[in-house]
């Protein structure tokens, strides 16, 4: 399968344009979408689960033109929004059963095989008669994902969803999400770097609604290699190292700033040359638009 996103824009009524000629092409697998808040993720998104209309541009998946033929779209499509509300006083199995029903799953045996299969699957087999109100942030997110496979879809969209989670829940995710993709395109929309360092075989960077940046992860980091340096010095002193240096990110330990600079020699000055990682590569191509070391 083959998603290709041409040129793509959006302006909403109040001004904002939110996307501004995107174009991407995704294949089978995971694909991470970075950006800061308010970068375009979850417009690019809902654009692409249907949701709503771009102003511009074209989405294909193979020959099929998504911004057109919305229902075959639907068939095809899981979606794990931001915003997932659960009824509180149903349990995840009676609710995903009735999903399944909606999606049109008819017969009540099979449906009853697929709700089992997928809870076994997200790993919520034994919780399944509790109400989705009692769930943990971790639980509502793994029973999201069991809803967005009902109907076998072939493109998976999750936004955020690894926002909130507690680092065990995160990893329990991360696994989970990381069975899918072998014959899906799943595209994780994320502002944290370490969801993409582990989970994705392809990612873009987008920022202020432009794709600044899109490759695979080792590329990426492997084009860093020898360009970064890092320094530990006292906070009052980074006006003095902002001004004369390409600083990219900043962060406080035990009292010192220890700063990373993307140079292409050894600044020296005290500067130890540093093993690059994704990281790097987001702060940099985000650092030419916003300030990222706000200290
Ligand atoms: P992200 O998902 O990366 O946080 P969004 O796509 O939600 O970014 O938002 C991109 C920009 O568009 C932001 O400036 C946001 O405030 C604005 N925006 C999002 N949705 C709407 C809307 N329905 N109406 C007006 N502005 C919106």
């Amino acid at each position: 399968m083959k998603l290709v996103i041409e040129s793509l824009s959006k302006t909403y009524a109040n001004g904002v344009a939110a996307l501004k000629d995107v174009s991407l092409t995704l294949t089978n697998g995971m694909f991470g979408l970075l950006g800061p808040n308010g970068a375009g993720k979850s417009s690019l998104m809902r654009t692409i689960a249907t949701l709503q209309e771009a102003d511009k541009g074209s989405i294909f998946l193979d020959d099929l033109d998504v911004l057109q033929e919305k229902t075959k779209v639907r068939q095809l499509l899981g979606y794990l929004p931001q915003e997932f509300g659960v009824y509180p006083k149903i349990s995840a199995e009676r609710m995903l059963d009735h999903i399944a029903q909606l999606k049109g799953v008819g017969n009540k045996g099979e449906r009853k095989d697929l709700v089992l299969s997928l809870l076994e699957n997200v790993n919520l087999l034994k919780d399944r008669k509790k109400h989705l109100g009692t769930y943990s942030g971790g639980m509502k997110q793994r029973f999201g994902i069991a809803q967005a496979l009902i109907g076998d879809p072939k493109l998976i969209i999750v936004d955020e969803p690894t926002a909130g989670l507690d680092p065990a829940e995160r990893n329990r995710f991360y696994n989970l999400l990381s069975q899918l993709g072998e014959n899906t395109i799943v595209i994780l929309s994320t502002h944290i770097v370490e969801d993409v360092s582990t989970l994705c075989s392809n990612f873009a960077i987008i920022c202020q609604g432009e794709v600044l940046y899109s490759g695979d992860p080792e590329t990426a980091v492997a084009e860093m290699n020898g360009r970064i340096f890092s320094k530990a010095i006292n906070k009052s002193e980074i006006g003095f190292y902002k001004d004369d240096y390409n600083v990219i990110s900043t962060q406080l330990k035990t009292g010192q700033l220890h700063i990373r600079v993307l140079q292409e020699n050894a600044p020296g000055n005290g500067f130890e040359p540093a093993v690059p990682n994704l990281e790097d590569v987001y702060f940099s191509n985000i650092a030419t638009r916003v300030d990222v070391n706000t200290i």
